[in-house]
């Protein structure tokens, strides 16, 4: 299997495949609920790679281009009609060492068998808050917590391993850290705090609501020992760290403050088929348009190369160098090419 490289010598290793540009929550630094009204320009279904599409696609990425990881997010991914299916075909290929998938938990509980089964081998579920009236307004929908705790017990109870994401943005939830890690502490979850990033242009970021990794630990010092952990592999984003009284661990995803691009070996393909080399790219190279033309395996393969072989991104370094919003050009959002 061939693996292949971009201007910075970066090998493609993970793809993200986001599903669906639709989400049942709004949260405000994501979907601002003022923003994504019903009017919202949503991919239609036509405008969706099908599930055949996407396997095709997978297939080559994998037994070409050297990736070996596929993670599903969007979006909400959960809303895909007949998801399981497409983790079917997926898990089928082969050569994918870790299928995974990203949600927001709200509709897991009563699909979690059907992930289990279908071939799922991973989830990691957002959560951003335990106590009901911050997480409500997080979501813009006013959710209550419940339910996603519940996807995440029906997802340990048919054998899915599971991380949570947890978002912090000074002045929203900070206040949520210490519950957070003291209840997934307690059921041996590894928790993953998140910098909050300037995607998209519609989340009013701004470096001071960025909580950051350090002043995460300094909090979670007050009422834990804990030690840091060597990176399991090369390029791992999060660092983690294991409690030394019961073993389980968590992590930090600094993108803000330390940066990542320089291991940065991620390709995401938007639900509409198009391949963003970076988070925070402004434009994708559409693939749905030649797989619709008939393009053959060695021509879409060839695409896919000579992007990635030309890639040299590297943005949240550069935004490093002035804690700035790099501009205000236009990027994409968040919910269009996932997380
Ligand atoms: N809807 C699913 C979910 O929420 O897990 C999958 C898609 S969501 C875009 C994927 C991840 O992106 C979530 O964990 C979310 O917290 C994260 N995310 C969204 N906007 C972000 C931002 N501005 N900065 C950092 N993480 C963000
Ligand atoms: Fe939806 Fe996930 Fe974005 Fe929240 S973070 S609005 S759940 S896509
Ligand atoms: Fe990768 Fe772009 Fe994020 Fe850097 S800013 S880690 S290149 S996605």
């Amino acid at each position: 299997m061939s693996s292949i490289k971009d201007t910075f010598g970066r090998t493609l290793r993970d793809l993200r495949i986001s599903v669906t540009n639709r989400c049942n929550f709004r949260c405000s630094y994501c979907m601002p609920v003022e923003i994504f009204k019903h009017d919202y320009p949503y991919l239609k279904k036509d405008q969706l790679l099908s599930f055949e599409e996407i396997v095709r696609l997978s297939r080559l990425f994998v037994s070409h281009c050297g990736t070996k990881k596929i993670r599903l997010t969007g979006g909400e991914p959960l809303l895909r009609t007949d998801l399981p299916q497409l983790i079917k075909w997926l898990s089928d290929i082969p050569e994918v060492e870790d299928l995974s998938l990203t949600t927001n938990g709200w509709h897991l509980s009563r699909m979690a068998d059907d992930l289990r089964a279908a071939g799922l081998m991973r989830v990691t579920v957002s959560l951003d808050a335990l106590d009901n009236t911050v997480f409500g307004k997080i979501n813009g929908v006013g959710r209550p917590v419940e339910p996603v705790l519940k996807g995440i017990d029906a997802a340990i109870e048919v054998g899915l391993p599971i991380k949570v994401n947890m978002l912090v943005i000074r002045g929203v939830n900070e206040d949520q850290i210490l519950p957070m890690t003291h209840y997934f502490k307690e059921r041996n979850i590894c928790l993953r705090f998140i910098e909050f990033m300037d995607v998209g242009n519609c989340n009013k970021w701004s470096i001071d609501q960025v909580v950051s990794g350090k002043e995460i630990l300094e909090l979670l010092k007050k009422d834990f020992l804990f030690e840091s952990l060597n990176p399991a592999y090369k390029g791992e984003v999060a660092k983690n760290y294991r409690f030394m009284d019961s073993g389980t661990e968590f992590g930090l995803i600094t993108s803000v403050t330390q940066p990542f691009c320089k291991n940065c070996n991620r390709l995401r393909l938007s639900a509409d088929g198009k391949l963003f080399l970076c988070l925070f790219a402004i434009t994708g190279h559409d693939l749905k348009e030649p797989l619709r033309q008939g393009a053959t395996d060695k021509e879409l393969v060839d695409l896919i190369k000579g992007t990635w072989n030309l890639r040299k991104d590297r943005y949240s370094e550069l935004r490093k160098e002035t804690n700035r919003d790099k501009g205000s050009r236009p990027k994409i959002e968040m919910s269009y090419i996932g997380g």
